[in-house]
């Protein structure tokens, strides 16, 4: 499958995305006048190197989100194939196979013409990183930020993952959320019990029901979409605070709290 759009005065950055792993979504990412390409992570070498072969496309970068073995698990082995170069959280270098290039907040990435802006999001692990792509309309953002979900606290406190999603709740509208998991379905519902009067939510439940009847990605998402219907992104809802028996509570008490439910959902 294949996603593109950019403003006219830039050439198209490309979009590969291939399911992979269990729910897994790997990206390929190009420059297509420039012919340079990343894969955003790389849950599995297997898995990249089928879509290389299938886009015909050849490795430059591994840009990294995260630590994690389905977000590098491929590394090493594509270094060696490709001479690929790595680059990734400055704060967790030392957890990145092959890293070659230590990237934090306020850094800027380039693929050819196209420039990341990267954010640092700590909170589902103490060095995540996120890749904003603003003139292409593009995030990458590894196990931050779900479709109507976030990423699992595993080395980060609540207040930590709520001024990471604050960065990604800021971005425009359009910006499309390319997330590391298709956990939309399981998220939805849960998303729904607790803002049942949430009309834009409903509306998106139904649609990502269906989506996955007839086994479709529900990926890319967009800020927008989630600033109305993810609820790891609207703690001062008041009908999120009601069901919670929290109204009026601190931000980041109702983020905690709804992470909290979530884990047991
Ligand atoms: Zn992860």
């Amino acid at each position: 499958m294949t996603q593109a759009s950019a403003p006219h005065h830039l050439p198209i950055l490309e979009v590969f995305q291939f399911p992979c792993l269990d729910d897994n979504y790997g990206y390929l990412i190009r420059d297509r006048e420039a012919g340079i390409c990343a894969s955003v992570d790389t849950p599995s070498a297997a898995a990249v190197e089928a879509a290389l072969a299938e886009t015909g496309w050849k490795l430059d970068f591994i840009f990294n989100t995260h630590h994690h073995e389905d977000h590098t698990g491929g590394n090493l082995e594509l270094k060696a194939r490709t001479g690929c170069r790595i680059v990734g959280p400055r704060a967790d270098a030392a957890r990145i196979p092959g890293i070659d290039q230590q990237v934090g907040e306020g850094d800027v990435v380039t693929l050819g013409r196209h420039r990341a802006r990267v954010l640092d999001t700590p909170g589902h692990t103490r060095g995540h990183i996120v890749y904003v792509f603003d003139e292409d309309q593009a995030v990458f953002v590894g196990d931050t930020l779900f479709s109507m979900g976030c990423g699992r606290l595993f080395e980060g406190t609540p207040e930590q993952m709520w001024i990471s999603l604050q960065k990604l709740r800021r971005l425009p509208d359009p910006m499309r959320v390319f997330c590391a998991h298709e956990y939309t379905q399981k998220n939805a519902h849960f998303a729904i019990g607790l803002e049942p009067d949430n009309a834009d939510l409903r509306e998106r439940v139904a649609e990502v029901d269906q989506l996955r009847e007839l086994d479709m990605p529900t990926v890319p998402s967009t800020i927008g979409r989630e600033r109305l219907t993810n609820p790891f992104l609207r703690p001062d809802s008041p009908e999120l605070q009601a069901t919670l028996g929290l109204r009026g509570a601190s931000l980041i008490e109702v983020f905690a709290e709804t992470r909290r439910r979530r884990n047991e959902f």
